[in-house]
């Protein structure tokens, strides 16, 4: 008698069912883990989350979160970077903290809301998003573009014409 291993079979059918690009597959096969460990995944969660604040407090739990989102938001403006430079496109301005990913098409916001957090959409940035879509802007240039071109842009083309 063939001996059975329960649990084993379904995961073997899950596994073929998984998206073949390698992203999408890591991202089923992480997210099928989670919810087949739920309960684990929850409680490590919750155990690591106590640790931390027991060896510093609130305060370094919410430091830890920021510097994870700091490295996660770096790793998206590198992987950007590496396609357009890590400048302002429109004025060239060069310092990290003024600079912004910028949604070529438009609607950043909106599409930014649908990620469940600001972690969640840098990660995307970060891994799979498509650098076509996306730019490097200094904040000032990327609000200055939402009310028609920048002034940068239009001092240019009176250069140009001039
Ligand atoms: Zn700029
Ligand atoms: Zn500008």
């Amino acid at each position: 008698m063939k001996t059975r291993v329960i649990g084993q079979d379904t995961q073997k059918q899950d596994i073929a069912a998984y998206p073949s690009d390698p992203i999408a597959r890591k991202k089923a096969i992480d997210k099928s883990y989670r919810d087949r460990n739920k309960e684990q995944y929850n409680a490590r969660a919750r155990q690591y989350y106590l640790a931390v604040k027991r060896a510093g407090g609130q305060e370094a739990y919410n430091r830890r979160n920021r510097e994870q989102y700091a490295r996660t938001r770096d790793a998206a403006l590198i992987r950007i970077a590496a396609t357009y430079g890590v400048v302002c496109r429109c004025c060239g301005e060069f310092r990290k903290p003024f600079l912004a990913i910028h949604h070529v098409d438009g609607g950043g916001n909106k599409h930014r809301r649908s990620f469940k957090s600001q972690h969640g959409y840098y990660k995307y940035l970060a891994t799979e998003a498509p650098l076509d879509k996306f730019q490097i802007l200094c904040h000032n240039c990327n609000i200055a573009k939402c009310d028609g071109p920048c002034p940068h842009e239009l001092e240019r083309m009176k250069a140009e014409a001039a």
